[in-house]
Protein backbone atom coordinates (compact mmCIF):
# COMPACT_ATOMS: atom_id res chain seq x y z
CA UNK A 1 0.00 0.00 0.00
CA UNK A 2 1.67 3.53 -0.51
CA UNK A 3 1.34 5.54 3.24
CA UNK A 4 2.08 8.61 4.18
CA UNK A 5 3.87 9.40 7.62
CA UNK A 6 2.97 12.49 8.67
CA UNK A 7 5.63 13.34 11.65
CA UNK A 8 8.67 11.52 11.57
CA UNK A 9 9.90 11.39 15.34
CA UNK A 10 10.13 8.23 17.52
CA UNK A 11 6.39 6.95 16.84
CA UNK A 12 6.42 8.23 12.84
CA UNK A 13 9.93 6.79 12.14
CA UNK A 14 9.22 3.29 14.24
CA UNK A 15 5.85 2.55 12.63
CA UNK A 16 7.16 4.56 8.80
CA UNK A 17 10.00 1.91 8.67
CA UNK A 18 7.99 -1.02 10.27
CA UNK A 19 4.96 -0.37 7.05
CA UNK A 20 7.99 -0.23 4.70
CA UNK A 21 9.65 -3.61 6.23
CA UNK A 22 6.52 -5.18 5.24
CA UNK A 23 6.45 -3.91 1.54
CA UNK A 24 4.26 -1.26 1.43
CA UNK A 25 5.68 2.01 -0.24
CA UNK A 26 5.84 4.75 2.72
CA UNK A 27 6.85 8.65 2.70
CA UNK A 28 7.79 10.05 5.98
CA UNK A 29 7.04 13.78 5.92
CA UNK A 30 8.25 16.23 8.71
CA UNK A 31 8.16 20.03 8.94
CA UNK A 32 11.93 19.76 9.83
CA UNK A 33 13.73 20.28 7.08
CA UNK A 34 17.12 19.25 9.03
CA UNK A 35 15.66 16.00 10.18
CA UNK A 36 14.50 14.79 6.78
CA UNK A 37 18.32 16.28 5.15
CA UNK A 38 19.56 13.48 7.75
CA UNK A 39 17.20 10.77 7.14
CA UNK A 40 17.81 11.12 3.36
CA UNK A 41 21.70 10.75 4.49
CA UNK A 42 21.11 7.89 6.21
CA UNK A 43 21.21 9.61 9.99
CA UNK A 44 19.15 8.53 12.33
CA UNK A 45 17.68 11.95 14.39
CA UNK A 46 16.62 9.66 17.56
CA UNK A 47 18.37 6.84 18.92
CA UNK A 48 15.96 3.48 19.23
CA UNK A 49 17.65 -0.02 18.93
CA UNK A 50 17.43 -1.79 16.04
CA UNK A 51 15.94 1.77 13.94
CA UNK A 52 18.63 1.88 11.92
CA UNK A 53 18.88 -1.19 10.58
CA UNK A 54 15.51 -1.15 9.78
CA UNK A 55 15.09 2.17 8.17
CA UNK A 56 18.13 1.46 6.19
CA UNK A 57 16.75 -1.87 4.56
CA UNK A 58 13.95 -0.47 3.50
CA UNK A 59 15.49 3.17 2.64
CA UNK A 60 18.21 1.78 0.63
CA UNK A 61 14.85 -0.42 -1.91
CA UNK A 62 13.38 2.75 -2.54
CA UNK A 63 10.21 2.02 -0.83
CA UNK A 64 10.71 3.79 2.63
CA UNK A 65 11.95 7.93 1.43
CA UNK A 66 11.72 10.87 3.09
CA UNK A 67 10.74 14.19 2.61
CA UNK A 68 9.12 18.02 4.14
CA UNK A 69 6.51 17.84 1.36
CA UNK A 70 3.51 17.19 2.89
CA UNK A 71 0.60 17.75 -0.28
CA UNK A 72 2.58 15.57 -2.67
CA UNK A 73 2.68 12.70 0.50
CA UNK A 74 -0.65 12.83 0.79
CA UNK A 75 -1.72 13.20 -2.79
CA UNK A 76 -0.08 9.58 -3.81
CA UNK A 77 -0.91 7.99 -0.61
CA UNK A 78 -4.53 5.86 0.01
CA UNK A 79 -3.44 6.19 4.12
CA UNK A 80 -2.36 9.07 5.22
CA UNK A 81 -1.05 8.70 9.11
CA UNK A 82 -0.27 11.78 11.26
CA UNK A 83 2.15 10.72 14.21
CA UNK A 84 3.06 14.35 15.30
CA UNK A 85 3.52 15.74 19.20
CA UNK A 86 0.99 16.51 21.05
CA UNK A 87 2.52 18.14 24.25
CA UNK A 88 0.73 19.30 27.31
CA UNK A 89 -0.15 23.21 26.89
CA UNK A 90 0.08 25.66 29.64
CA UNK A 91 -3.67 24.30 30.78
CA UNK A 92 -2.45 20.90 30.96
CA UNK A 93 -4.56 19.82 27.88
CA UNK A 94 -3.20 18.32 24.93
CA UNK A 95 -1.79 20.51 22.49
CA UNK A 96 -3.64 19.62 19.01
CA UNK A 97 -2.18 22.29 17.11
CA UNK A 98 0.22 20.68 15.13
CA UNK A 99 -2.27 17.51 14.61
CA UNK A 100 -4.84 20.94 13.68
CA UNK A 101 -2.06 21.87 10.91
CA UNK A 102 -1.67 18.48 9.80
CA UNK A 103 -5.33 17.76 9.31
CA UNK A 104 -5.95 21.39 7.62
CA UNK A 105 -2.91 20.27 5.21
CA UNK A 106 -4.30 16.76 4.21
CA UNK A 107 -7.86 18.22 2.92
CA UNK A 108 -6.45 20.17 -0.26
CA UNK A 109 -4.42 17.30 -1.01
CA UNK A 110 -6.59 14.57 -1.20
CA UNK A 111 -6.45 12.65 -4.39
CA UNK A 112 -9.28 10.67 -4.06
CA UNK A 113 -10.33 7.95 -1.50
CA UNK A 114 -7.90 8.46 1.49
CA UNK A 115 -8.52 6.91 4.39
CA UNK A 116 -6.76 9.34 7.42
CA UNK A 117 -5.47 7.61 10.76
CA UNK A 118 -4.57 9.23 13.73
CA UNK A 119 -1.83 7.66 15.37
CA UNK A 120 -0.74 10.52 17.97
CA UNK A 121 -2.05 10.43 21.62
CA UNK A 122 -5.64 12.77 21.73
CA UNK A 123 -8.56 13.17 23.83
CA UNK A 124 -11.96 11.98 22.89
CA UNK A 125 -13.45 13.78 20.40
CA UNK A 126 -10.35 14.67 17.77
CA UNK A 127 -10.83 12.23 15.20
CA UNK A 128 -14.35 13.97 14.28
CA UNK A 129 -12.28 17.59 14.46
CA UNK A 130 -9.79 16.10 12.37
CA UNK A 131 -12.43 15.08 9.99
CA UNK A 132 -14.31 18.33 10.32
CA UNK A 133 -10.83 19.81 9.25
CA UNK A 134 -10.22 17.95 6.46
CA UNK A 135 -14.32 18.28 4.80
CA UNK A 136 -13.72 22.02 5.01
CA UNK A 137 -10.60 21.46 2.16
CA UNK A 138 -12.17 18.89 0.32
CA UNK A 139 -15.00 17.15 -1.91
CA UNK A 140 -12.79 14.02 -2.07
CA UNK A 141 -14.29 11.03 0.15
CA UNK A 142 -12.10 10.05 3.09
CA UNK A 143 -12.28 8.38 6.60
CA UNK A 144 -10.74 9.00 9.94
CA UNK A 145 -9.33 6.51 12.19
CA UNK A 146 -8.41 6.76 15.60
CA UNK A 147 -5.26 4.14 15.88
CA UNK A 148 -3.49 5.04 19.17
CA UNK A 149 -0.05 3.76 19.27
CA UNK A 150 1.43 1.95 22.06
CA UNK A 151 4.79 1.38 21.24
CA UNK A 152 7.34 1.96 24.47
CA UNK A 153 10.87 3.68 23.80
CA UNK A 154 13.64 1.47 24.18
CA UNK A 155 11.85 -1.49 22.39
CA UNK A 156 9.30 0.25 20.16
CA UNK A 157 10.29 -2.23 17.18
CA UNK A 158 9.11 -5.20 18.82
CA UNK A 159 6.08 -3.78 20.27
CA UNK A 160 5.20 -2.19 16.67
CA UNK A 161 5.86 -5.16 14.64
CA UNK A 162 4.39 -7.56 17.46
CA UNK A 163 1.54 -5.58 18.87
CA UNK A 164 -0.50 -6.93 21.89
CA UNK A 165 -3.82 -5.04 20.14
CA UNK A 166 -3.90 -2.85 17.04
CA UNK A 167 -6.56 -0.17 17.93
CA UNK A 168 -9.39 0.91 15.37
CA UNK A 169 -11.77 3.35 15.76
CA UNK A 170 -13.89 3.94 13.56
CA UNK A 171 -17.13 3.31 12.20
CA UNK A 172 -16.27 3.29 8.61
CA UNK A 173 -16.30 -0.38 7.27
CA UNK A 174 -14.36 0.16 3.92
CA UNK A 175 -11.39 2.08 6.08
CA UNK A 176 -11.24 -0.91 8.75
CA UNK A 177 -10.94 -3.26 6.08
CA UNK A 178 -8.11 -1.19 4.48
CA UNK A 179 -6.39 -1.15 7.96
CA UNK A 180 -7.16 -4.26 8.49
CA UNK A 181 -5.06 -5.83 5.42
CA UNK A 182 -2.75 -3.45 6.17
CA UNK A 183 -2.07 -5.02 9.59
CA UNK A 184 -2.72 -8.15 8.83
CA UNK A 185 1.14 -9.62 8.88
CA UNK A 186 1.54 -7.64 12.38
CA UNK A 187 -1.11 -9.52 13.78
CA UNK A 188 -0.35 -12.84 11.82
CA UNK A 189 -0.26 -15.18 14.46
CA UNK A 190 -3.32 -14.17 16.45
CA UNK A 191 -6.30 -11.84 15.44
CA UNK A 192 -5.44 -8.73 17.89
CA UNK A 193 -7.22 -6.12 15.98
CA UNK A 194 -9.50 -4.31 18.59
CA UNK A 195 -12.58 -2.62 16.45
CA UNK A 196 -14.40 -0.10 18.44
CA UNK A 197 -16.00 3.50 18.20
CA UNK A 198 -13.57 6.70 17.69
CA UNK A 199 -14.04 7.84 21.20
CA UNK A 200 -13.40 4.36 23.38
CA UNK A 201 -10.22 4.12 21.10
CA UNK A 202 -8.93 7.44 22.15
CA UNK A 203 -9.76 6.78 25.71
CA UNK A 204 -8.29 3.54 25.37
CA UNK A 205 -4.76 5.19 25.10
CA UNK A 206 -5.28 7.50 28.49
CA UNK A 207 -6.27 4.47 30.71
CA UNK A 208 -3.46 2.61 29.65
CA UNK A 209 -0.77 5.33 30.40
CA UNK A 210 -2.91 6.19 33.57
CA UNK A 211 -3.12 2.66 34.62
CA UNK A 212 0.73 2.55 34.51
CA UNK A 213 1.17 5.47 36.11
CA UNK A 214 -1.26 4.32 39.26
CA UNK A 215 0.71 1.47 39.45
CA UNK A 216 4.22 2.57 39.22
CA UNK A 217 3.24 5.75 42.17
CA UNK A 218 1.40 3.28 44.18
CA UNK A 219 4.60 1.43 44.73
CA UNK A 220 6.71 4.69 44.64
CA UNK A 221 4.21 6.08 47.68
CA UNK A 222 4.61 2.59 49.43
CA UNK A 223 8.29 2.41 49.27
CA UNK A 224 8.36 5.68 51.32
CA UNK A 225 6.34 4.29 53.89
CA UNK A 226 8.20 0.79 53.78
CA UNK A 227 11.60 2.87 54.64
CA UNK A 228 9.85 5.01 57.45
CA UNK A 229 8.76 0.95 58.85
CA UNK A 230 12.35 -0.76 58.36
CA UNK A 231 10.63 -3.11 55.52
CA UNK A 232 12.27 -3.60 52.19
CA UNK A 233 10.33 -2.41 48.86
CA UNK A 234 11.84 -4.93 47.25
CA UNK A 235 10.72 -7.78 49.21
CA UNK A 236 6.85 -6.73 49.09
CA UNK A 237 7.21 -6.29 45.58
CA UNK A 238 7.68 -9.81 44.81
CA UNK A 239 5.07 -10.67 47.15
CA UNK A 240 2.77 -8.58 45.09
CA UNK A 241 4.14 -9.54 41.73
CA UNK A 242 3.29 -13.57 42.52
CA UNK A 243 -0.23 -12.84 42.93
CA UNK A 244 -1.69 -13.10 38.82
CA UNK A 245 -4.35 -10.93 39.80
CA UNK A 246 -1.64 -8.15 40.39
CA UNK A 247 1.21 -9.18 37.91
CA UNK A 248 4.99 -8.72 38.20
CA UNK A 249 5.25 -5.55 35.81
CA UNK A 250 5.70 -1.90 36.56
CA UNK A 251 5.84 -2.33 39.96
CA UNK A 252 9.09 -1.13 40.34
CA UNK A 253 9.62 1.50 43.42
CA UNK A 254 12.20 4.25 41.70
CA UNK A 255 12.98 7.65 41.16
CA UNK A 256 9.42 8.72 38.94
CA UNK A 257 8.24 7.99 35.75
CA UNK A 258 8.66 10.47 33.38
CA UNK A 259 9.18 10.43 29.00
CA UNK A 260 7.32 12.19 26.74
CA UNK A 261 4.12 10.31 27.38
CA UNK A 262 2.74 9.75 30.54
CA UNK A 263 3.43 13.22 32.26
CA UNK A 264 1.59 14.79 29.37
CA UNK A 265 -1.55 12.44 28.77
CA UNK A 266 -2.31 12.05 32.62
CA UNK A 267 -2.08 15.83 32.18
CA UNK A 268 -4.67 15.73 29.53
CA UNK A 269 -6.56 12.80 30.97
CA UNK A 270 -7.37 15.23 33.81
CA UNK A 271 -8.23 18.04 32.08
CA UNK A 272 -10.42 16.78 29.71
CA UNK A 273 -12.07 14.55 32.95
CA UNK A 274 -12.25 18.27 34.62
CA UNK A 275 -14.20 19.90 31.03
CA UNK A 276 -16.58 16.84 31.89
CA UNK A 277 -16.80 17.62 35.67
CA UNK A 278 -15.77 14.48 36.34
CA UNK A 279 -13.00 13.81 39.19
CA UNK A 280 -10.18 11.05 38.50
CA UNK A 281 -8.87 10.99 41.84
CA UNK A 282 -6.41 7.88 41.41
CA UNK A 283 -5.06 9.38 38.31
CA UNK A 284 -4.66 13.42 39.96
CA UNK A 285 -3.34 10.96 42.87
CA UNK A 286 -0.54 9.72 40.67
CA UNK A 287 0.91 12.57 39.34
CA UNK A 288 1.38 14.58 42.41
CA UNK A 289 2.60 11.13 44.07
CA UNK A 290 5.06 11.39 41.24
CA UNK A 291 6.37 14.81 41.25
CA UNK A 292 7.00 14.20 44.90
CA UNK A 293 8.69 10.79 43.69
CA UNK A 294 11.28 12.50 41.28
CA UNK A 295 12.09 15.11 44.18
CA UNK A 296 13.28 11.86 46.25
CA UNK A 297 16.98 11.16 45.34
CA UNK A 298 17.44 15.08 45.42
CA UNK A 299 16.53 15.39 49.24
CA UNK A 300 18.23 11.63 49.86
CA UNK A 301 21.64 13.14 48.99
CA UNK A 302 21.03 16.66 50.27
CA UNK A 303 20.37 14.53 53.58
CA UNK A 304 23.30 12.79 53.16
CA UNK A 305 25.85 15.66 53.07
CA UNK A 306 24.15 17.67 55.90
CA UNK A 307 26.47 17.17 58.43
CA UNK A 308 29.22 18.07 56.24
CA UNK A 309 28.40 20.97 55.51
CA UNK A 310 25.63 20.47 52.13
CA UNK A 311 25.69 19.71 48.72
CA UNK A 312 27.57 22.73 47.51
CA UNK A 313 30.78 22.18 46.00
CA UNK A 314 30.34 18.25 46.78
CA UNK A 315 31.19 16.12 43.17
CA UNK A 316 28.52 14.16 41.97
CA UNK A 317 28.40 11.99 39.81
CA UNK A 318 25.02 10.79 37.85
CA UNK A 319 24.54 7.66 35.83
CA UNK A 320 21.87 7.08 33.31
CA UNK A 321 20.04 10.78 32.10
CA UNK A 322 17.14 9.00 29.68
CA UNK A 323 13.77 8.57 30.79
CA UNK A 324 14.33 4.90 31.02
CA UNK A 325 17.12 2.94 29.17
CA UNK A 326 16.94 2.09 25.73
CA UNK A 327 16.56 5.54 24.88
CA UNK A 328 17.69 8.84 24.43
CA UNK A 329 14.83 11.00 25.27
CA UNK A 330 15.08 13.33 28.35
CA UNK A 331 11.25 14.61 28.26
CA UNK A 332 10.51 14.77 31.17
CA UNK A 333 12.84 12.70 32.68
CA UNK A 334 13.72 12.80 36.55
CA UNK A 335 17.44 13.12 35.63
CA UNK A 336 16.74 15.79 34.68
CA UNK A 337 14.72 17.08 37.94
CA UNK A 338 17.86 15.62 40.38
CA UNK A 339 19.89 17.74 38.06
CA UNK A 340 18.56 20.43 38.46
CA UNK A 341 18.27 20.28 42.33
CA UNK A 342 22.00 19.57 42.61
CA UNK A 343 22.95 22.68 40.40
CA UNK A 344 21.04 24.82 42.59
CA UNK A 345 22.44 23.83 45.75
CA UNK A 346 25.78 24.41 44.01
CA UNK A 347 27.38 20.66 43.99
CA UNK A 348 29.35 19.64 40.15
CA UNK A 349 27.74 17.22 38.60
CA UNK A 350 29.47 14.86 36.08
CA UNK A 351 27.00 12.69 34.35
CA UNK A 352 26.66 10.02 31.98
CA UNK A 353 24.44 7.85 29.45
CA UNK A 354 25.38 5.61 27.01
CA UNK A 355 23.34 7.18 24.65
CA UNK A 356 21.62 10.73 25.63
CA UNK A 357 24.65 12.94 25.25
CA UNK A 358 24.17 15.02 22.63
CA UNK A 359 20.53 15.39 23.93
CA UNK A 360 22.04 16.42 27.17
CA UNK A 361 25.09 18.85 25.83
CA UNK A 362 21.79 20.38 23.83
CA UNK A 363 20.06 20.78 27.53
CA UNK A 364 22.38 21.48 30.47
CA UNK A 365 25.61 23.05 28.11
CA UNK A 366 28.61 23.76 30.05
CA UNK A 367 26.65 23.77 33.48
CA UNK A 368 27.06 19.70 33.34
CA UNK A 369 29.94 17.55 32.89
CA UNK A 370 29.35 14.26 30.59
CA UNK A 371 31.63 11.90 30.85
CA UNK A 372 32.62 9.25 28.34
CA UNK A 373 32.42 6.60 30.33
CA UNK A 374 30.66 5.29 33.56
CA UNK A 375 33.74 5.37 35.47
CA UNK A 376 35.21 9.04 34.09
CA UNK A 377 32.03 10.21 35.26
CA UNK A 378 32.80 8.28 39.23
CA UNK A 379 36.33 9.65 39.52
CA UNK A 380 36.64 11.59 42.17
CA UNK A 381 33.00 11.60 42.97
CA UNK A 382 31.60 12.57 46.68
CA UNK A 383 28.78 10.04 45.45
CA UNK A 384 27.16 8.43 42.86
CA UNK A 385 23.78 8.57 41.87
CA UNK A 386 22.17 6.19 39.33
CA UNK A 387 19.06 7.64 38.06
CA UNK A 388 18.54 5.31 34.44
CA UNK A 389 19.45 1.29 35.06
CA UNK A 390 20.64 1.07 31.42
CA UNK A 391 22.00 -2.75 31.21
CA UNK A 392 26.04 -2.29 31.21
CA UNK A 393 25.51 0.29 35.12
CA UNK A 394 23.77 -2.34 36.68
CA UNK A 395 26.73 -4.71 37.63
CA UNK A 396 29.63 -2.40 37.78
CA UNK A 397 32.66 -3.07 38.99
CA UNK A 398 32.47 -1.83 42.44
CA UNK A 399 35.95 -2.46 43.55
CA UNK A 400 36.97 -0.61 40.55
CA UNK A 401 34.50 2.07 41.47
CA UNK A 402 35.68 2.30 45.26
CA UNK A 403 39.10 3.22 44.20
CA UNK A 404 37.72 6.09 42.11
CA UNK A 405 35.50 7.68 44.04
CA UNK A 406 36.14 10.28 46.46
CA UNK A 407 34.09 8.76 49.10
CA UNK A 408 32.03 5.64 48.35
CA UNK A 409 28.47 6.91 48.98
CA UNK A 410 25.99 5.32 46.27
CA UNK A 411 22.20 6.62 45.69
CA UNK A 412 20.65 3.99 43.94
CA UNK A 413 17.47 5.16 42.21
CA UNK A 414 16.67 2.04 40.44
CA UNK A 415 17.01 -0.35 43.35
CA UNK A 416 19.55 -2.63 40.99
CA UNK A 417 22.53 -3.17 42.85
CA UNK A 418 22.56 -5.57 46.06
CA UNK A 419 22.48 -3.16 49.46
CA UNK A 420 24.51 -6.07 51.39
CA UNK A 421 27.22 -6.79 48.11
CA UNK A 422 27.72 -2.99 47.90
CA UNK A 423 27.83 -2.60 51.35
CA UNK A 424 30.16 -5.46 52.37
CA UNK A 425 32.64 -3.47 50.41
CA UNK A 426 32.51 -0.43 51.75
CA UNK A 427 30.08 1.69 50.36
CA UNK A 428 27.24 3.59 51.89
CA UNK A 429 24.54 2.50 50.26
CA UNK A 430 20.94 4.23 50.23
CA UNK A 431 18.03 2.54 47.53
CA UNK A 432 14.76 3.59 47.38
CA UNK A 433 12.35 1.72 49.75
CA UNK A 434 14.89 -0.56 51.18
CA UNK A 435 16.48 -1.67 54.29
P1 LIG B 1 8.21 13.46 18.41
O1 LIG B 1 8.25 14.79 19.01
O2 LIG B 1 9.37 12.54 18.56
O3 LIG B 1 7.92 13.57 16.84
C1 LIG B 1 6.95 14.40 16.29
C2 LIG B 1 7.45 14.83 14.92
O4 LIG B 1 6.41 15.55 14.27
C3 LIG B 1 8.65 15.76 14.98
O5 LIG B 1 9.68 15.23 14.16
C4 LIG B 1 8.13 17.08 14.41
O6 LIG B 1 9.11 17.81 13.69
C5 LIG B 1 7.00 16.61 13.53
N1 LIG B 1 5.98 17.62 13.23
C6 LIG B 1 5.43 18.53 14.07
N2 LIG B 1 4.52 19.29 13.43
C7 LIG B 1 4.51 18.84 12.14
C8 LIG B 1 3.78 19.21 10.99
N3 LIG B 1 2.89 20.21 11.02
N4 LIG B 1 4.02 18.54 9.84
C9 LIG B 1 4.91 17.54 9.79
N5 LIG B 1 5.64 17.15 10.86
C10 LIG B 1 5.43 17.79 12.02
O7 LIG B 1 6.89 12.78 18.97
P2 LIG B 1 6.64 11.23 19.27
O8 LIG B 1 7.29 10.86 20.55
O9 LIG B 1 6.91 10.45 18.04
O10 LIG B 1 5.06 11.26 19.55
C11 LIG B 1 4.12 11.49 18.52
C12 LIG B 1 2.74 11.18 19.06
O11 LIG B 1 2.65 9.81 19.40
C13 LIG B 1 2.39 11.95 20.34
O12 LIG B 1 1.01 12.22 20.35
C14 LIG B 1 2.71 10.95 21.44
O13 LIG B 1 1.95 11.17 22.60
C15 LIG B 1 2.32 9.66 20.77
N6 LIG B 1 3.02 8.48 21.30
C16 LIG B 1 4.33 8.55 21.58
C17 LIG B 1 5.00 7.41 22.05
C18 LIG B 1 6.46 7.46 22.40
O14 LIG B 1 6.93 6.52 23.05
N7 LIG B 1 7.20 8.48 22.02
C19 LIG B 1 4.30 6.21 22.19
C20 LIG B 1 2.95 6.17 21.85
C21 LIG B 1 2.31 7.32 21.39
Amino acid sequence: MRLAMIGTGYVGLVAGAGFADFGNDVICVDSDELKVARLERGELPIYEPGLDVLVARSHKRGNLRFSSNLAEAVEQAEVVFIAVGTPASSSGAADLSAVMAVADAIGPALGGYTVVVNKSTVPVGTAERVRSRIAAHTRQPFAVVANPEFLKEGDAINDFMKPNRVILGSDDERAREILRQLYAPFTRTNDRLQCMDPASAELAKYANNAMLAVRISFMNELALLAEKLGADIEQVRLALGADPRIGAKFLYAGAGYGGSCFPKDLKALLHTAELQESSLELVAAAERVNERQKQVLGEKIARHFEATGGVAGKAIAVWGLAFKPGTDDLREAPATVLIAALLAAGAKVMAHDPVAGDNARALWGERVTLAPSMYHAAEGADALVLVTEWHELRRPDFVRLRALMRAPVLFDGRNVWDAAEVRSLGFTYHGIGRR
